[in-house]
């Protein structure tokens, strides 16, 4: 991907601050962090999203994200951690190179995440879970 940013990032062709590697990710600290501490964890491998990812490479995710996560932790010394990730422009995607985002969190430090905005009428989520449930792919045997 000639002109992704985080594949030029993993080609050491633009300048970041690594924090973790291994055969499958790397974590850098974000350039435009929401609070001190940001951190994302970048796939090695090219993928648009967590919807065009392989499988394989997802289950190797969430132990790197709870490996760096808790560095995160231990040196920001924060109240907590968002782990957020976004696919598509309309998500708030700006880079279309798949990536997991580490937030520290600390008690009133004025970061806002999305407050609930959408209601439901009777019966309506009830309803969406059943189409949401047909449509969940099952796996070839
Ligand atoms: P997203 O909006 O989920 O696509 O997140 C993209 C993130 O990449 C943003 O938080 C940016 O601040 C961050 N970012 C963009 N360019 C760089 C860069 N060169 N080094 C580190 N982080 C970057
Ligand atoms: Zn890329």
């Amino acid at each position: 991907m000639d002109n992704c940013i985080f594949c030029k990032i993993l080609r050491n062709e633009i300048p970041s601050s690594t924090v973790y590697e291994d055969d499958k990710f790397r974590a850098i600290m974000d350039i435009g962090p929401v609070a001190k501490g940001h951190v994302i964890l970048l796939a090695k491998e090219h993928a648009a999203n967590l919807l065009e990812a392989d499988d394989e490479l997802l289950s190797a995710a969430l132990p790197a994200v709870k490996k760096v996560a808790k560095a995160v932790k231990k040196t920001m010394n924060c109240d907590g951690i968002n782990i957020l990730q976004n696919n598509g422009e309309e998500a708030g995607q700006t880079v279309f190179h798949l990536h997991i985002h580490v937030i520290p969190r600390n008690k009133e430090d004025g970061v806002k995440l999305p407050p609930p905005m959408a209601t439901y009428a009777d019966g309506e989520a009830a309803e969406l879970a059943k189409k949401i449930a047909e449509n969940i792919e099952r796996r070839e045997c």
